[in-house]
């Protein structure tokens, strides 16, 4: 264990007496959570443990194109400090060593569903990471999707959105989320509470009602989702990329569009999960912002 002092704790006196339930499912989990209130350091392996207790990586293993999960490893050496970034590019990397991470966590990362010739500008970002021995670990649709950390429960969070019900099916999985506001809204009451820095979304279409009860929302690159919404009584539906081939589709079908920003609907989630991962495990973390425009 990578950990330099160590506790005498409850289990171990346990262990001591050879309680036989010390070696059951609940016994460990006990046991991982004192791991947590002891403060431990946790090496790569122990890292991927805890983001697969609450991000569903396996399940999502044949829906989503991201080989999501430890992209790149790292020695066996604690975690003392973790990088989080929306994107898995060359100077999330570079930022990263500044600011000496061990490990750097992405929602879009470096392999998507094909073998890839490590070269280029591949080869460099990979470099980059081995010879700092930066691990990365990239976390797509699992992140999206969670009803706590991810990006679209977050998005929610931010509109109070109340009755909360999947939305977004993709190859049989809902991604997003739809649900009702506390009190009807105009579109620019909705995209002040989403934009908080008051930049502009990239796209508006109002074509709807005026003052909006019914949102769904799906992050990032999801504009043809908005076709779930027509004929249903969602008043307005929010994504992060425009679409010109919907523009008529959302029009004639009376709908309210917001495209807010693929970056701008996708940096909750890392962040939620920093936030976790500091308050579960006392890692200290850093938001590496690194925004687009798109
Ligand atoms: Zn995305």
């Amino acid at each position: 264990m990578p950990t330099a002092k160590r506790h005498i704790s409850f289990f171990d006196s346990v262990a001591v007496l050879g309680l036989p339930w010390y070696a059951s499912f609940h016994g460990r989990l006990f046991s991982f959570i004192l791991n947590f209130m002891n403060n431990q350091t946790w090496n790569i392996q122990q890292f991927d443990t805890w983001c697969r207790s609450f991000l569903t990586i396996d399940a999502l293993a044949n829906t989503d194109d991201s080989l999501n999960g430890i992209q790149v490893g790292r020695s066996n050496e604690p975690i003392t400090k973790v990088g989080f970034a929306v994107d898995a590019c060359l100077e999330s990397i570079r930022r990263a060593k500044e600011l000496g991470a061990n490990l750097l966590f992405v929602h879009h990362g470096l392999f998507w569903g094909k073998p890839l010739r490590i070269e280029g500008v591949l080869l460099e970002r990979i470099r980059l990471l081995v010879d700092n021995d930066i691990a990365l670990y990239g976390c797509h649709l699992p992140l999206d999707m969670n009803p706590v950390v991810g990006n679209n429960a977050v998005l929610a969070d931010l509109l109070s959105l109340q009755e909360r019900k999947p939305y977004g099916v993709y190859h049989g999985v809902a991604i997003g989320v739809a649900g009702v506001l506390e009190t009807p809204l105009t579109i620019a009451q909705i995209v002040s509470k989403i934009l908080p820095d008051n930049s502009k979304p990239l796209s508006v279409i109002a074509a709807g009602k005026e003052k909006v009860s019914r949102v769904a929302i799906v992050s990032g690159g999801a504009a043809s989702e908005v076709t779930e919404a027509f004929g249903t009584d969602i008043d307005l539906y929010l994504t992060g990329e425009p679409s010109h081939s919907m523009y008529h589709y959302v029009v004639e079908n009376k709908l309210n569009f917001v495209a807010a920003g693929h970056y701008a609907t996708e940096v909750w989630g890392v962040k939620a999960v920093a936030r976790k991962l500091a308050a579960e495990a006392g890692i200290e973390t850093v938001f590496i912002d690194l925004p687009t425009g798109l």
